[in-house]
């Protein structure tokens, strides 16, 4: 056997593994370098640091072959009879075979591959390897004949050849693999399976929470630093605050808090997103770290370009905004007479332009529909706010930049959170956020970020913003800032609104087509690889979301 193309990097041994348990993870993996450990890998890390000190004949040879095209670590080499035997260690249990226990066929084309490996490197022919099933405490022999060589040889030109294709791999139709799979969450194989049969009940492989917090960081003059595996915050007159860097997932400097380069260099490292965002609340800058895997964008440029995909696709998008403004009006006002206080004709508006909406055939008259649907939408928000409601922080009409009143500037405030997180979404799933199929390149914010925010604005910021003026949360003389014309959140009133955005966040939803719950910080990045799946998979599950 000889390597094909020397150029070739070689490939790792575990990606044969990953080929030969699906090929879709193979792809996700060594092609578009999308790695996640979860609770199995990390066993399996534990599993074979316990054993290098628990057993001396751990050898952990570091193997590599221009002749196979291969690289990889065997666990453990022996000498039994003379002989030499490569062990490899698994957690879990072996596969159940006529005879007795087997291995899997993942496991076996490892091993095989190891052989390979060591055969060269000790210049002598190795006829089985073992490996070792822990939960089972069994051992199997694995016979490396010619079968078992060809095996890998035609494992590593399938390799070479997926890896040249910007096509990801169908998902596997042995749906038990999923569950499995350290990768379920971005691969999302039961949404595709549900996009492809509507009748299919698909379990929840995605996870329901994120189990790092946003650490926001709005003192003036405040300084985050690093101590070793924590994220120091100490602010003029304030009291030092120390963050384990595990509960962390980003951090948010608000004006003009400062950040160490050892800060920095630690988010890169460990994937927590950096974020800048003025005082007055614009985003302007962030740092997510992670590879920029190119085959997800030209597949993004290619479906995008394409007029007819991304009319689609904002149809969807506005007709799902539109709907929600419809339901969070009627919820709102329910039990109220919804004529006196101005209400019914903003509903009636909406379902007007939703219906113009549902026939539009361009996207400059989808557009101007969905500009109806806004204005009648925002008519009707002074109609759901409670009477007695301080007459500053009442809401009298849309400002944007800058915001006029205080009602406009909660809107923009939080509207600048959510940017934030949908971008953070975004470049954590891989695409391109400057390329979107909406909204215009027109200002500093990123299209594809302003076309994901749409869905979410009124669930994830308007209804509870509503909520808390109506539950007179809000003080017009401390939470708020007037310079001329302009008002902005003061330190105080940005502190509220941020717990108030992050509690949200936190809040549980069902999603009306996959049928499970997850929380709306989780929602927003599966809605960007549903987006992903209009055209990498089975498309018809993104901008699905509705308000009961
Ligand atoms: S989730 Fe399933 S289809 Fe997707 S990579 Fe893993 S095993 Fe393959």
């Amino acid at each position: 056997m000889s390597h094909e193309c020397a150029s070739e990097p070689l490939l790792r041994v575990m990606a044969l593994h990953a080929l030969t348990y699906c090929e879709r993870l193979f792809y996700l993996e060594e092609v578009e370098e999308i790695r996640l450990a979860d609770e199995a890998v990390y066993a399996g890390r534990r599993l074979h640091e316990e054993l290098a000190v628990d057993e001396g004949e751990i050898v952990s040879l570091v193997l590599e072959s221009e002749t196979h095209g291969l690289k990889g670590k065997v666990d453990c080499l022996r000498r039994r009879d003379g002989r030499l035997i490569p062990y490899e260690h698994k957690r879990g249990h072996a596969a159940k075979g006529e005879q007795g226990p087997e291995p899997w066929p993942s496991d076996k084309i490892q091993v095989s591959a190891y052989v390979l490996l060591v055969e060269e490197y000790a210049g002598c022919v190795i006829e089985e390897a073992r490996i070792r099933y822990h939960a089972d405490n069994v051992t199997v022999r694995v016979a490396v004949d010619d079968v078992a060589r060809d095996q890998v040889r035609k494992a590593v030109a399938r390799a070479r050849e997926l890896s040249k294709s910007v096509e990801r791999p169908p998902v596997t139709d042995n749906e038990r693999l999923c569950v499995r799979c350290s990768l379920a969450p971005v691969c999302l194989p039961e949404e595709e399976r549900l996009a492809g049969n509507p009748e299919w009940k698909p379990i929840r492989l995605f996870p329901r929470d994120y189990e790092r917090q946003a650490l926001h960081v709005t003192e003036p003059g405040a300084r985050v630093s690093r101590s070793g595996n924590t994220l120091v915050v100490q602010a003029p007159e304030r009291e030092r605050r120390v963050f384990p860097v595990h509960d962390v997932g980003e951090i948010v400097l608000h004006g003009h808090a400062q950040v160490t380069t050892q800060v920095i260099h630690l988010c890169a490292q460990q994937d927590i997103g950096l974020h800048w965002i003025t005082g007055g609340g614009r985003y302007i800058a962030g740092l997510v770290a992670g590879t920029s895997p190119v085959q997800r964008r030209i597949r993004q440029y290619e479906a995008l370009r394409d007029p007819g995909v991304a009319f689609r696709l904002a149809k969807r998008l506005a007709l799902t905004r539109g709907a929600s403004q419809l339901r969070f009006l009627l919820r709102a006002s329910q039990g109220m007479d919804r004529a006196a206080k101005g209400v019914q004709p903003a509903i009636n508006g909406i379902r007007a332009a939703l219906a113009a909406m549902s026939h539009a055939e361009g996207l400059d008259t989808l557009r101007g529909h969905e500009g109806e649907a806004g204005r009648a939408y925002f008519s009707g928000l002074p109609g759901i706010l409670r009477t007695d409601l301080d007459s500053r922080l009442m809401f009298t009409g849309r400002t944007r930049r800058p915001p006029q009143d205080c009602f406009n500037a909660l809107l923009s405030f939080g509207y600048s959170l959510l940017h934030r997180d949908v971008l953070q979404a975004i470049l954590a799933v891989g695409l391109e956020p400057a390329f979107g199929f909406y909204h215009q390149p027109r200002s500093a914010a990123h299209p594809l970020a302003l076309d994901l925010m749409e869905e979410f604005r009124v669930p994830m910021w308007d209804m509870p913003v509503v909520a808390s003026l109506n539950r007179l949360q809000w003080d017009p003389d401390q939470d708020f800032t007037r310079a001329g014309p302009q008002v902005w959140l003061s330190d105080a009133g940005r502190k509220k609104a941020i717990e108030i955005y992050e509690r949200r966040k936190e809040d549980e939803w069902k999603h009306p087509v996959t049928g499970y719950a997850l929380s709306y910080a989780r929602l927003i990045e599966l809605e960007v690889r549903l987006l992903e799946k209009e055209w990498t998979g089975q498309p018809g599950l993104f901008a699905r979301l509705r308000l009961r």
